[in-house]
């Protein structure tokens, strides 16, 4: 083949080395590193006057512009003379240095909606390297919206070589959404995606990890799918690096291994295997031969190690197993795509969203519950972990940690009317999902502690470690999942009861023992604020019961679980801001008859909401 050259035998014999690591007695290294392409160029300093033409639009920002042509901004200014980035005025004409001419008649794409969804990466200088760069990503500032933000999950891809990958190989289709910031793990630099992980070479170049090797998940069931093993006799089977015409041979096994046709199912796995990257991603200057593609495409998936195999417990799904990643067809709507392979590390990793069946299988891992983040490295056991340092891997700034008071078992208080029973944990989590839904809308980041009626620590386990099994371990379970999410505040949602049914009205709880007790007074007076004020529009006169030192509640010296510091019968105390928020007395007939109304709940929500927006902002958040 005529494109046989340097970058085909330099990936062909990375396949090979994937075939050799996936094979069992002859593990090269756990995190499964394997020589890449060639690292991305550092792009031209160097001004230029020639280039494509561009108009400034209403809405764009030298980011947006410089990504949609797929240029640096640091490029543009210099081009253009600008000092001050953020003073591009609409109607002001720019040279994009480096841009093809024929990319001036192309606007940049418009902050697609969801936002996250990056601008094709448009016509860039020509490279001769094989992996053109991408533009560079640099720290948001005066421009306002951080365009290598994602929304959807809070995380940003920061890395210059990290954000050129994935832009070259297949962005979110390929390897979904960040779900870490970048960290040392194993003596490298990684960032982690919901499909895979990222991991920086000492030569500059940037591949992904052998998510499924022995190392790191050699399983066969997560979440509820059973897919099916490596096979050893499929392995034996793959083409022998440096046998005749190597890499066709390879491509070959792939296509044979790799069916669309299966069990009379269009399961489409070697259409989805070639159009894992598009030509234009990976070569936008058009100037490489398009028959290097195949071999873009193993570099990701590596070769098939298992025939494909219906999930035991469910004929709508056809797995087919890779190197590095399991092709998941799902005949309710035909749709063939990666699983997410890199959230399942994270969950085995952090704890959190661990589904049993996978926590049973990794229960023996040096990743299993690794992150602490209130540990030296970030790590609950280092010495598994070499080289490693998960410290703030997780932790994501202006995300809030919504938690509905009490679940499952834990009912809380409760008022009974003839017509209906009021239920206190119920009530939270409607408010708390309800609280969400507006903070989102409203751009917010924003994880519940729980989306069900069960407790937060479900399945249960002892997590404070005292052998036994008490309210506290769901306690600690809620304080853990605001430190792993890295919150920046938690709000936790209750609604009072009493033995007097006299008491009624509002009330916020926070903690003075903490070093942010300033802050926990200050946020607690902006919630009671927003609470008033919002019930009151929608007709309630609340009765205002201020906020209140938790110690008031239980006793001098004593805090909320929730709220206050460490201490011998808890392990860990939240690590940021947060309140306790009481929105009416259960227990009192007219708070009662109140919540039971929608309206007045809607208030809740939507005073909450506004506390937490209002605090944020004046956290410069
Ligand atoms: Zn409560």
């Amino acid at each position: 083949m005529k494109y046989y050259n340097r970058i085909v035998q330099s990936v062909a014999a990375a396949a090979a080395l994937w075939f050799l690591s996936a094979t069992p007695g002859l593990a090269v290294e756990a995190a499964g590193i394997v020589p890449a392409v060639a690292p991305a160029p550092t792009p031209s300093a160097a001004p230029s006057a020639s280039g494509a033409r561009y108009t400034v639009k209403a809405g764009d920002t030298l980011f947006s512009i410089a990504r949609s042509f797929g240029v640096s901004s640091a490029s543009i200014q210099e081009a253009n003379g600008i000092t001050d980035p953020s003073l591009v005025k609409v109607g002001q004409l720019l040279v994009i240095p480096g841009a093809a001419p024929q990319a001036a008649s192309t606007p940049p794409a418009a902050q697609a909606s969801p936002a996250a969804v990056p601008a094709q990466p448009s016509p860039t200088p020509a490279q001769a390297s094989p992996i053109p760069a991408a533009p560079a990503p640099q720290p948001a500032g005066a421009m306002g919206k951080d365009p290598l933000f994602f929304e959807e999950t809070g995380f940003r891809i920061a890395n210059d070589q990290f954000w050129n990958y994935f832009n070259r190989r297949g962005g979110i289709r390929t390897f979904g959404y960040p779900i870490s910031k970048e960290f040392l793990l194993l003596g490298f630099r990684v960032q982690l995606f919901q499909r895979s992980i990222m991991q920086l070479n000492p030569d500059g170049s940037v591949t992904t990890m052998n998510l499924l090797d022995d190392g790191l998940m050699p399983y066969t069931r997560m979440n509820g799918s059973s897919f099916p093993a490596p096979d050893a006799a499929l392995a034996g089977a793959v083409p022998a690096p440096g046998s005749d015409a190597y890499f066709d041979r390879l491509l070959q096994f792939v296509k044979e291994r790799s069916p669309d046709q299966w069990s009379e199912l269009g399961t489409n796995f070697n259409k989805a295997f070639n159009g894992t990257v598009l030509y234009e991603e990976a070569y936008p200057d058009g100037k490489q031969d398009p028959g290097i593609m195949p071999a873009i495409n193993l570099e990701l998936w590596g070769v098939p190690t298992s025939a494909p195999a219906y999930d035991p417990t469910n004929k709508n799904f056809v797995y087919l197993r890779f190197q590095r990643g399991i092709m998941h067809f799902d005949k309710t709507n035909g749709t063939t795509q990666g699983l997410l392979l890199g959230e399942h590390l994270k969950s085995i990793i952090t704890g959190v969203g661990l589904p049993p069946d996978l926590e049973e299988q990794a229960k023996g891992s040096r990743f299993y519950r690794q992150y602490n983040p209130t540990a030296a490295n970030g790590l609950a056991r280092p010495n598994d972990l070499p080289g490693t340092d998960m410290r703030g891997a997780f932790s994501r700034d202006g995300l809030v940690v919504v938690d509905p008071g009490h679940g499952g078992t834990q009912v809380g208080a409760a008022h009974v009317f003839s017509d209906v029973i009021l239920v206190e944990k119920d009530l939270n989590l409607k408010v708390a999902q309800k609280t969400a839904d507006i903070l989102r809308r409203s751009g917010r980041q924003v994880m519940l502690t729980r989306t069900s009626d069960s407790q937060v620590n479900n399945p249960p386990r002892d997590v404070t470690g005292d052998g036994k099994m008490t309210l506290d371990d769901d306690l600690q379970a809620r304080v853990d999942f605001a430190n792993t999410a890295g919150a920046a505040v938690f709000l936790s949602i209750h609604f009072n009861g009493n033995n007097s049914s006299e008491l009624r009205g509002m009330e916020v709880y926070y903690n003075t023992m903490r070093p942010f007790s300033d802050k926990n007074r200050r946020f607690a007076q902006t919630v009671l604020d927003n609470l008033i004020a919002s019930t009151k529009a929608a007709g309630y006169n609340m009765v205002n019961r201020g906020i209140k030192p938790d110690e008031t509640a239980v006793g001098k010296g004593n805090s909320f679980y929730l709220l206050g510091p460490a201490d011998e019968d808890k392990p860990r105390a939240t690590q940021m801001v947060g309140v306790l928020g009481e929105g009416a007395f259960l227990t009192n007939l007219e708070d009662a008859e109140w919540v039971k109304q929608e309206k007045f709940l809607d208030a809740l929500a939507a005073g909450y909401a506004r506390a937490v927006d209002q605090y944020m902002q004046s956290a410069g958040r």
